[in-house]
């Protein structure tokens, strides 16, 4: 353990859980074989590895992760990075609490911000997992217009944004949270889509039990 609490993690350890990530994303369709890419640092780094450009995601190896500084300078790896490097690196730049970032192209959830309807709270997991969601404008991907927005939206805090247009990314203090964060949109999104279109207004928690929740658990 270091000095703050958290467990020290190995390269190879980072790199493993990145592929594992990539491969239950890929297994779930939030990601595809060309869309999506997944990045993580140790606590407090100023470099990251990110998953590489172009190729299949469903079976990303670690010898194929790249690692980068937050300025984009290649520090090891041989293949391309993810043209989503500037939007990752913006996040560790404007948010010392997240070491990785999930960007999926989750369906449900992006259909629904296409319609306009933003996510409710309608189980305890949209609250307590989600906690915060942001959309951001459309931008063109890759782009350092899309980083900005991005690191500006990241900054309110939010675990949660959604690309609009695009798809979402799902940040966490570790992967396992960056993934519970991607997962648990497209569930809520489902389920509140599936409730919609059987013609009803989904219910929600009450806002007095939400500040309970919040307050119990220090949120
Ligand atoms: P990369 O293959 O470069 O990671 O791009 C995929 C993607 O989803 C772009 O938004
Ligand atoms: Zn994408």
């Amino acid at each position: 353990m270091s000095e703050e609490g958290f467990e020290l993690i190995s390269d190879e350890e980072l790199k493993e859980e990145v592929c594992r990530v990539m491969k239950a994303l890929y297994q779930r369709s939030l990601i595809s074989a060309l869309g999506g890419n997944v990045s993580a640092r140790a606590p407090d780094a100023k470099e990251f590895w990110i998953t590489p450009s172009g190729v299949f995601k469903g079976a990303v190896e670690t010898d194929d992760l790249v690692k980068l500084d937050l300025e984009g300078n290649l520090i090891e790896g041989f293949l391309r990075p993810s043209i989503e490097w500037p939007l990752h690196a913006a996040i560790y730049k404007n948010r010392p609490d997240v070491n990785a970032v999930v960007h999926a192209h989750n369906p449900f959830t992006l259909g629904l911000a296409l319609s306009g309807i933003g996510l409710k709270p309608i189980s305890v997991e949209a609250v307590m997992v989600l906690r915060k969601v942001e959309i951001v404008p459309f931008a063109f991907p890759g782009t350092d217009k899309l980083a900005e927005l991005v690191g500006k939206a990241a900054s309110t805090g939010a675990r949660a944004l959604i690309l609009q247009n695009h798809g979402i990314v799902a940040m966490g203090a570790n992967l396992l949270e960056a993934e519970a964060v991607a997962e648990t949109l497209e569930e809520v999104a489902i389920a509140q889509y599936v409730s919609m279109s059987l013609g009803k207004e989904p219910p929600t928690i009450p806002e007095k039990d939400i500040e309970l929740y919040m307050k119990l658990y220090k949120m």
